[in-house]
């Protein structure tokens, strides 16, 4: 053998990234989070059948174009939703970190962490 990794290293890695997949399962068109299935076989890629139709019409004009059947296209409009939304998780960020620089007291700082986490939460959505 004689490679650098310790096996139990790489024992961990493989866990580490497996279970975060599992954890983070989002709807291939639109982001949002995807309801724990359980069940057993092929895990589901869209929330909603409306999704699924869309990605295939989306799939069929991009091979269309030529590009790659992987290639993630999103139309102005998306791009700039998507760009408001990180600018709002942005100046939640901020919030945060002003309110903790001006020695905010904890019940504070939670309230903030908490509308941090809610914005990170709306930003799963692509769409
Ligand atoms: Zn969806």
């Amino acid at each position: 053998m004689g490679s650098g990794i310790p096996s139990r290293a790489m024992e961990l890695v493989t866990e580490i990234v497996g279970s975060r997949r599992e954890e983070a399962r989002h709807c291939a068109w639109c982001g949002r989070r995807l309801p724990d299935s359980g069940r057993i076989g092929r895990p589901r890629r869209y929330c909603a059948q409306p999704c699924r139709q869309r990605a295939y019409e989306r799939r069929a004009a991009v091979q269309r174009g030529g590009l790659p059947e992987d290639a993630v296209v999103l139309s102005a409009a998306e791009l700039a939703d998507l760009q408001d939304r990180l600018f709002q998780l942005r100046c939640a960020a901020e919030d945060v970190a002003t309110a903790a620089s001006d020695g905010a007291d904890a019940a504070e700082l939670g309230r903030l962490a908490q509308e941090l986490v809610d914005n990170a939460r709306g930003l799963e959505r692509l769409r």
